[in-house]
């Protein structure tokens, strides 16, 4: 992880109450056109951010795999759907397909994904912040500042433009 990550990481922990309230707020202000706002704090946060100097959603998080991203990924090991499944998946308490440990078996020592061009759905939506409607994915973008770095410079973006 650069320096430049753990800078931001830092940041987020020491103002994580201020972003939790602002965020909680945002949530709150329906009339705001959060998409557009989000999309763009989400933009700015990644023309800063490489995810190659990161990867922290890909050791520690990981995605849910839907029937598809197990259909691609087996397809991709030349392996059958319940091969894949027994190799290199679990079900965990919300009845969810994840992978068995983490960091990810995918993930290489050089922060590069082996199956980039099949991986996950949730991995290529992951932080969720340029898609969908963001009212719902608060709590999730709250969750999200103890592990992804473009989340807090979102937020640091979303709070500049406030004022
Ligand atoms: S499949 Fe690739 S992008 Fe998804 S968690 Fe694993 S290494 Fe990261
Ligand atoms: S999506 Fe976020 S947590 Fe994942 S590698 Fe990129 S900056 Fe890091």
């Amino acid at each position: 992880m650069s320096d430049f990550i753990t800078e931001i990481m830092d940041r987020g922990i020491r103002n994580k109450g201020k972003y939790i309230s602002f965020l909680k707020k945002l949530k709150n202000q329906r009339k705001l056109p959060l998409e557009r706002m989000f999309k763009e704090a989400h933009n700015e946060a990644f023309s800063q951010i490489d995810c190659i100097e990161c990867g922290r959603c890909c050791l520690g998080l990981g995605p849910r795999l839907t029937n598809k991203d197990v259909t691609r990924l087996a397809r991709r090991e030349r392996l059958n759907p319940a091969d894949f499944i027994n190799k290199y998946l679990r079900t965990d308490e919300d009845n969810d397909l994840v992978f068995k440990k983490m960091p990810c078996p995918f993930l290489g020592s050089d922060n590069y994904c082996f199956v980039y061009e099949d991986r996950p759905k949730a991995c290529r939506d992951y932080p969720h912040m340029d898609h969908g409607r963001q009212t719902g994915r608060i709590s999730l973008h709250i969750e999200n500042l103890s592990y992804c770095p473009a989340v807090i410079l979102a937020v640091e973006e979303l709070i500049e433009n406030d004022h």
